[in-house]
């Protein structure tokens, strides 16, 4: 151990990041490699219906070949984007088909059947969205397989590599579905950037739009996937031996966790997490340390979690807002009991046998931000 970890300890890498795929992200820009890459035999797709992801029977994440599907999509990256541009008709399906990346170890490949782009060889990763019922050949025979879209509200059950597979492609998915049209002139826009940019062309097949996109003013007609922070925020008593969790007002029974809000513009994480802690609660928290984030995929959020120390006398509950049902302080060695013991989904029932308080699962990073603070605290 030297230099952070010394320091630091160990990092955390989040449930939902961290995967196998190297995003590659400089080769979005190129058509001829996309077309490649989408059109190889070892190319896997991962189809999404409805923002649920195709499984297996035991639940694991389920890929399709290009050769299931080019009936359908045909070749998405074929003209380069000058002349998709150029050639712009708003009328016709362009299939929601994201590019992810490359498997450089080829981990899920068979050896030699690797895809070589450039100077790089993998397995390349999409995703695309078969919601519409131009699909539904594919999903019948995804159906025959034993194959299916398990509607889930958030998704907790995959391993970590996967995780992060289905996180980046579902985000990605949803916004290319909420940007078919231009926020600015209202015009159908065009993907591009192998999913992860969208356009406002300034023609629709040939012909000048009527109302010219303020967008076009200078280079900005364009827009790129957002991501928006959100802090989780354990807030400690000035002496560091308690820390405060809340319960919401639709949580069930018992059921605590860190307290939680967006960063709005003009904020730092900082000057947000005090903001959140005392509008939800009435603390007064001062000294912020950033611990750790996570994307959380529903649909495109940033957990950046933290731990914010309260200034001497600034622990008293008062409720500002009225968000939460209850905030409370808890000793730290009956949340290290709870993290332990009673640490499960919100919408599980409690753990056979646990009474105490029930806190999140060790995928949220809710739990890990608690974690940090009995890692630094609890002696
Ligand atoms: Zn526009």
């Amino acid at each position: 151990m030297s230099g952070l970890s010394e320091i630091f300890g160990q990092g955390h890498n989040a449930y939902f990041s961290n995967g196998p795929i190297a995003r590659l992200s400089f080769m979005r820009l190129n058509n001829q490699l996309l077309d490649k890459a989408s059109t190889h035999p070892s190319a896997k797709y991962l189809t999404f219906e409805e923002l649920n992801p195709l499984r297996t029977p035991d639940g694991r994440l389920a890929f399709n070949k290009y050769d299931d599907i080019a009936d359908t999509i045909g070749r998405p990256y074929a003209k380069d984007e000058k002349t998709q541009i150029a050639e712009f008709n708003p009328d016709e399906h362009r299939p929601t088909l994201i590019f992810l990346g490359l498997d450089l170890e080829g981990k899920y490949a068979v050896s030699g059947e690797n895809a070589h782009l450039g100077q790089y060889v993998g397995v390349p990763y999409f995703a695309l969205d078969v919601s519409s019922n131009r699909y539904a050949e594919l999903k019948e025979s995804q159906t025959a397989a034993g194959l299916k879209y398990v509607p889930t509200r958030v998704d907790l059950t995959l391993d970590h590599p996967q995780s992060a597979i289905y996180s980046h492609a579902r985000s990605l998915i949803d916004w290319n579905n909420r940007n078919r049209y231009c926020s600015s002139c209202g015009g159908r826009m065009l993907f591009t950037h192998g999913g992860a940019k969208v356009i406002c062309p300034p023609a629709d097949n040939g012909v000048l739009r009527q109302r010219a996109c303020p967008t076009r003013i200078g280079l900005h007609n364009q827009a790129f996937p957002r991501t928006d922070p959100t802090a989780v925020i354990a807030p400690i008593s000035a002496d560091a031996k308690r820390v405060l969790l809340g319960r919401g007002k639709r949580w069930p029974a018992n059921y605590f966790s860190c307290l939680s809000g967006f960063i709005e513009p003009g904020e730092s994480i900082e000057t947000a997490a005090r903001r959140e802690a005392y509008e939800e609660t009435g603390v007064h928290i001062d000294r912020v340390q950033i611990h750790s984030s996570q994307p959380w995929p529903y649909p495109s959020t940033m957990l950046i979690g933290v731990i914010g120390q309260c200034v001497e006398g600034g622990e008293a509950i008062t409720y500002p807002e009225t968000e939460l049902e209850e905030a409370k302080w808890f000793e730290l060695a009956e949340v290290e009991h709870a993290l332990n013991n009673g640490a499960n989904p919100m919408w599980e029932p409690p753990i056979k046998g646990y009474s105490g308080p029930r806190v999140p699962p060790s995928q949220l990073m809710a739990h890990q931000v608690l974690r940090g603070v009995l890692k630094l605290f609890h002696k």
